[in-house]
């Protein structure tokens, strides 16, 4: 819980994450100048932008300097009290062994279940529940993507306004496909990812293919026979045992298509056969434990860890408490973290699959020449946030405190309920792209700096750190968590505010600003392996 020095707002306010911390952030806008004495006493000696760090106590040359209780960085010189403690000051501690951790160590015990809660959703063949009622359109490689584009337009206005149950269409366009050297050992990962994502949960089991032809990706590779839901019987190939859904691709080379129109004649009418079961579905009342939440940051500076995340891990909490799955993700802001997850796993073998991720990504990043330091931006480094290590220990609090039940690798779906970890980079976009394929239908993100960021699949609740962003962007922010550094909200306050505000988005009840704009950023594929 962090210690507040004395609200209101106006009057000098600095931040410790711990007791043993011995830097605090300042959370006035704008900062606090040289001169300025806190309630402590304490004078500073800088001027010190807010979300930035400063020292209270002096600091000797080697000396840890500690927030959230953890060793963010060791001191280049002698930092006397009340100075401005920026990344220049610091060595950046290196990253923590993945030997000798300690495995299931802290896992919590069971918190009491949260029952009643319920939200109106889609319910799917193969037991999912979607938050929306969506036509997909995937795609096997990006040189259809003109076309099926085109198609998509034509949709909207001529066959949507015919179908008032289904919410939209969604052309799921990537760069993959093709050139690529698809029999690599990881490109397992983009094909999987894109399978995955045409079975979310908001697409109703109706997957509707656009081919080219001769590219890599064909149809049957990407959508193996078995790999999709029986929807219907008139999507059925055969029947009784052997009964196996029939894929729907509409092949752009196909010697049937002559000119243009012709083949975005063809995608309208196979899209008017999925729109016409679509459009029959109707919400019901499910329990929240329907809910399929994916978390990540962006744009992060100081206060996400104070404000923001801690909201959002206590909102994990309840979700966990309903029974709902919340994935979390972020493979280098959890990594100095591996310590406090591994003890949380809830088995040795979860902890073990953690391990084995974080191995993965280790070498991955080792083949770039890069490590986990890599992830901060200059956005970040404004914000406060000196190095990887202050931002992951407030990036990983998006986490709860819940046991962690199970480990989702990229691109997999998720099949168990509970806290997972879902490994993916920090990439919003690829997170994003991972977590829809993962098979969430709600994704919340917490952003510092902002970021206009959305998902045309899934509703993206966003959720300010500080209260400034929240007024300068007060059409774009659905929560703010800024409060919580002024003392007018608690992290309980806000953490039940989202959830409340969780189960009216999943019931189409409300639309987050992201939807209502139609903001929507693309899938970013996950490719570790080789292009051609
Ligand atoms: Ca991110």
């Amino acid at each position: 819980m962090p210690a507040l020095s004395t609200p209101p707002a106006t009057a000098p306010l600095t931040i410790s994450m711990d007791d043993r911390d011995n830097v605090a952030i300042v959370a006035n806008d704008g900062g606090l100048p040289a001169g300025t004495v806190l309630t402590s006493g304490l004078v500073l000696r800088d001027h010190v932008p807010q979300g930035h760090k400063v020292a209270l106590v002096d600091l000797p040359a080697g000396a840890a300097v500690r927030r959230y209780n953890v060793p963010i960085g060791f001191a280049l010189k002698d930092i006397p009290a009340g100075s401005w403690v920026h990344e220049r000051l610091l060595e950046m501690p290196k990253a923590r062994e993945l030997e000798g951790l300690p495995i299931s160590t802290a896992r919590p015990g069971p918190q009491p279940p949260l029952e009643g809660y319920t939200f109106d959703g889609y319910r799917n063949p193969d037991g999912s529940v979607g938050t929306r009622n969506i036509l997909a359109i995937t795609q096997t490689v990006q040189c259809v993507a003109g076309v099926t584009g085109f198609a998509v337009e034509r949709i909207k206005k001529e066959l949507l306004p015919k179908y008032p149950h289904v919410d939209d269409v969604v052309a799921l366009e990537h760069t993959y496909g093709c050139g690529v050297a698809i029999d690599a050992p990881d490109a397992v990962i983009p094909i999987r990812t894109l399978r995955n994502i045409s079975l979310n949960p908001n697409f109703g089991g109706e997957v509707m293919v656009v081919s080219l032809g001769c590219e890599k990706l064909q149809p049957e590779r990407l959508l193996p026979p078995g790999s999709i839901p029986l929807v219907d019987e008139r999507n059925v190939a055969d029947i009784g045992e052997n009964a196996e859904a029939r894929l729907d691709v509409v092949c752009l080379q196909d010697e049937a298509h002559v000119g243009f129109m012709s083949m975005v004649d063809s995608i309208l009418r196979q899209a008017e056969e999925h729109l016409e079961r679509l459009n029959a579905r109707r919400r019901e009342t499910v329990p929240a434990s329907e809910l399929v939440v994916g978390v990540q940051c962006g744009g992060s500076d100081a206060f996400s860890g104070v404000t923001a995340n801690p909201a959002v891990g206590y909102c994990t909490d309840l979700l966990v408490r309903a029974g709902a799955t919340v994935m979390f993700s972020e493979v280098t802001e959890v990594r100095d973290g591996i310590d406090q997850l591994t003890s949380r796993a809830a088995t040795p073998e979860v902890a073990q699959a953690m391990i084995r991720e974080m191995a993965w990504y280790d070498a991955y990043l080792d083949r770039g020449r890069v490590d986990r330091s890599a992830n901060t931006t200059p956005g970040n480094k404004k914000g406060g946030l000196s190095n990887i290590v202050e931002k992951a220990m407030g990036s990983i609090v998006k986490s709860g405190s819940s046991p962690i039940s199970g480990v989702v690798p990229p691109g997999e779906r998720a099949r168990q309920k509970g806290l997972l970890y879902t490994a993916t980079p920090a990439s919003d976009f690829i997170c994003g792209t991972l977590q829809l394929a993962a098979g969430i239908n709600l994704h919340v993100f917490t952003t510092g700096r902002g970021t206009p960021y959305g998902l045309a699949e899934v509703p993206v609740i966003k959720v300010a750190t500080r209260s400034d962003l929240a007024r300068r962007w007060h059409d774009l922010m659905d929560i703010d968590a800024g409060r919580i550094a002024t003392g007018e909200a608690t992290i309980a306050d806000v953490g039940w505010e989202l959830f409340r505000f969780m189960l009216d988005v999943a019931s189409g009840r409300r639309k987050t600003w992201a939807e209502h704009w139609k903001l929507h950023n693309a899938l970013v594929l996950f490719n570790p392996a080789p292009v051609t």
